[in-house]
């Protein structure tokens, strides 16, 4: 469990540990609720067809809100660029997520977004 939780961003060994000895102190439901989550997040979510933000339908929660300013687009990097804004609560426009970041000294060319 440490070595999995190491494998994720931000995370050390040291609270890899602190994290698993947490879990290992919760009750089996919590647990098991926890796992279910995950699993159940990896099915269930995919890209908005319009926007590639994440989405649990064709099109994602803010794409089919007919109250949002769809002649406005946001274009970010990434999904939580997205959701940084979102918790601004300033943007009522639409997004689109590139998937990255264009950078020619990397070899990213904006075909490969
Ligand atoms: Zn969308």
């Amino acid at each position: 469990m440490i070595e999995q939780f190491e494998r994720l961003p931000g995370i050390g060994p040291r609270t890899a540990q602190r994290l698993s000895l947490y879990l290992l102190r919760q009750p089996q439901e919590q647990l098991e609720a926890f796992a279910a989550a995950l699993l159940t997040a990896k099915r269930c979510v995919g890209q908005c067809e319009q926007c590639f933000h994440l989405a649990t339908a064709p099109l994602c929660d803010i794409c089919s809100d007919q109250r949002r300013r769809h002649n406005q687009i946001c274009v970010v990097a990434e999904s939580r660029d997205l959701l940084a804004l979102e918790r601004s609560g300033e943007f009522r426009g639409v997004y689109h997520v590139l998937g990255g970041v264009i950078s020619p000294m990397d070899g990213v060319t904006p075909d490969m977004l």
